[in-house]
C-alpha cells in the first residue's frame, strides 16, 4: 500500500525551519518494513490542506500527517481533515480531557485557546500526546488509515511509536526487511566507485546504491535475495576491492577512521596549522582516546609564529612566502622536531576570499607530512568558500594521516 506524509506549516515552506519530520518517518518506516511512497509539504492554508487529504484519499494512501494542531490561530489541520472527511468538527470529551489533565499536570489551569484542540473530526480516534498539549487523531477512509500526529518533533516521534505503528501494523502488511548495510569510503567519487564495483559482477541478487555525504561517499549494499549470507559475503568482496579507500561499516567518519588509524598504529602525531586554523586538531579531539597519539598540535597564522614556534627559516619565508611547498615542509619538520613524534603534518594554504593572486589562487593549500624516512609535501587546488577549502584541507591530511598509519608499523621516535 502505499503511504504519504504530509508536513503542514509555512514555516515549513519559507525556510524557516527543516521539515525533519519527513526524514525521521522516511526512516522509521523503512525500519519497521514500510515504505514512504510519497512526502509533500504545504502550507497553513485549509483550501489546500483539505484537497491535498482529498487527493490521497481518492489515491488509497495510507496518510500521515504533522502540524496544525496547536492552539493558534494558524492551526487549522482538524477542521480541514473533517472537511476532506466530510464529517463535522465536534468537541471530542477525551480529548478535551487529555488537553485538561496535561495542564492539569502542570499545574496550571487549561487556557480556552487549548480547548480548541479538543475540537475533532466526528468519527475520529483520539492519540494520546504525553509529551504535549495537543493530541492526535486516527480515521479510516476504506479500511485504509491516516494519522494526524502534532508537528513538534519529540511528540511526533513518540507517538509514532506507541499509537501509531501498532495500529499502521493492523491494516497494511509490512514488507520482511532487506537486509542491508552501508560502507564509508573517501578519496573515490561516486563515478569512479561504481565503476570499480561493477566488476565485481553481483547480477540482480545484490543491489548498490551511492551517495555523497559531504567529502564521504556512501555505499549502501542490499541483498535482495540470499539474506544476510548473499549480504555479508558481497560485503567482504567490496571491501577488498576498495582497499584503503574504505574507512568502515557506519557510523564511520574520516575523523573517526584516521583516529581508529592511529590508535592501532601505534604512531604519535603531530600538527602545525596555518589555513585550517587548528580544525585538523579539532576533528581528531573530537574522537575520544584521542590523547594516545595526538601530541600537540601549533595554531601558527603569522609568520612569526612560523618563525617562532616551528623554527621556519626567515629565507623560506621571504623567497617562497608562507603558502609553497618549502613552508609547508619547513614547517612538518619544524613541529615534528620539537615535538619528537613519529610523524608531523602541516598545511598551508589561501582559503580565501582574499588572499589569492594568479600564481597562487584561492583555494590553493600545500600539506607536508614528516617521518623519519623524510618529508613529503603534496599540493591541491580546491574550490568552494572559505568553510569548503578548510575543510577540504583538514580531511586531505586526515586521510593523508590515515593511510600512513594503515600502511606503517610503528617507527622509532626521535631522540
Ligand atoms: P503543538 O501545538 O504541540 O505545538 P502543532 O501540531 O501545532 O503542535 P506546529 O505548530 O505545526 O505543531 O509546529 C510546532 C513546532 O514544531 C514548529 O514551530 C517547529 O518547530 C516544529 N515542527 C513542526 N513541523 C515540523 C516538521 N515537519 N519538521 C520539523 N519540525 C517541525
Amino acid at each position: 500500500m502505499n503511504i504519504v506524509c504530509i508536513s503542514i506549516g509555512n514555516e515549513l515552506l519559507n525556510g524557516e525551519i527543516t521539515d525533519t519530520n519527513k526524514r525521521w518517518l522516511g526512516r522509521a518506516l523503512h525500519e519497521a518494513g514500510y515504505t514512504l511512497t510519497e512526502a509533500i509539504t504545504i502550507g497553513d492554508d485549509s483550501a489546500r490542506i483539505r484537497a491535498t487529504i482529498e487527493y490521497y484519499i481518492a489515491g488509497g494512501y495510507a496518510i500521515i500527517a504533522t502540524g496544525g494542531l496547536g492552539p493558534t490561530g494558524d492551526d487549522i489541520t482538524a477542521r480541514a481533515v473533517a472537511q476532506a472527511f466530510r464529517l463535522r468538527l465536534v468537541l471530542n470529551d477525551e480529548a478535551l480531557v487529555m488537553v485538561r489533565g496535561f495542564f492539569q499536570r502542570m499545574g496550571n489551569p487549561c487556557p480556552p485557546g487549548n480547548e480548541k484542540q479538543a475540537l475533532l473530526p466526528q468519527k475520529a480516534q483520539v492519540l494520546e500526546n504525553s509529551c504535549g498539549t495537543a493530541p492526535g487523531f486516527f480515521l479510516r477512509h476504506n479500511d485504509i488509515p491516516a494519522f494526524f500526529l502534532p508537528g513538534v518533533p519529540l511528540e511526533m516521534q513518540t507517538m509514532f511509536a506507541r499509537q501509531v505503528l501498532p495500529r499502521l501494523r493492523t491494516s497494511v502488511p509490512a514488507q520482511e526487511n532487506i537486509p542491508s548495510k552501508t560502507l564509508y569510503t573517501f578519496g573515490i567519487s561516486e563515478a569512479e566507485l561504481e565503476q570499480r564495483l561493477s566488476r565485481l559482477h553481483f547480477k540482480d541478487q545484490i543491489q548498490l546504491r551511492y551517495r555523497l555525504d559531504g567529502p564521504q561517499v556512501l555505499v549502501r549494499i542490499e541483498a535482495l535475495s540470499g539474506g544476510i549470507d548473499a549480504l555479508n559475503s558481497a560485503g567482504a568482496l567490496i571491501k577488498h576491492e576498495l582497499g584503503l579507500f574504505l574507512l568502515g561499516e557506519e557510523p564511520a567518519t574520516l575523523p573517526e577512521a584516521t583516529a581508529s588509524a592511529l590508535c592501532h598504529s601505534g604512531l604519535c602525531l603531530a600538527l602545525a596549522e596555518s589555513c585550517t586554523g587548528g580544525l585538523i586538531a579539532k576533528l581528531l579531539t573530537d574522537q575520544s582516546g584521542s590523547s594516545a597519539f595526538l601530541e600537540r598540535s601549533a595554531v601558527t597564522y603569522a609568520n612569526s609564529a612560523k618563525r617562532d614556534m616551528l623554527g621556519v627559516s626567515v629565507q623560506v619565508l621571504m623567497q617562497h612566502g608562507a603558502v609553497s611547498r618549502e613552508c609547508a615542509a619547513a614547517m612538518a619538520s619544524g613541529i615534528r622536531q620539537r615535538a619528537k613524534t613519529d610523524i608531523a603534518l602541516a598545511v598551508t594554504g589561501v582559503a580565501g576570499p582574499n588572499g589569492g593572486s594568479a600564481e597562487k589562487p584561492v583555494g590553493t593549500v600545500f600539506i607536508a607530512l614528516a617521518t623519519a624516512k623524510g618529508t613529503e609535501v603534496r599540493d591541491f587546488t580546491f574550490s568552494g568558500d572559505r568553510a569548503a577549502v578548510r575543510k577540504y584541507t583538514a580531511y586531505a591530511a586526515l586521510d593523508w594521516i590515515r593511510r600512513v598509519a594503515l600502511q606503517q608499523a610503528p617507527v622509532s621516535r626521535i631522540q
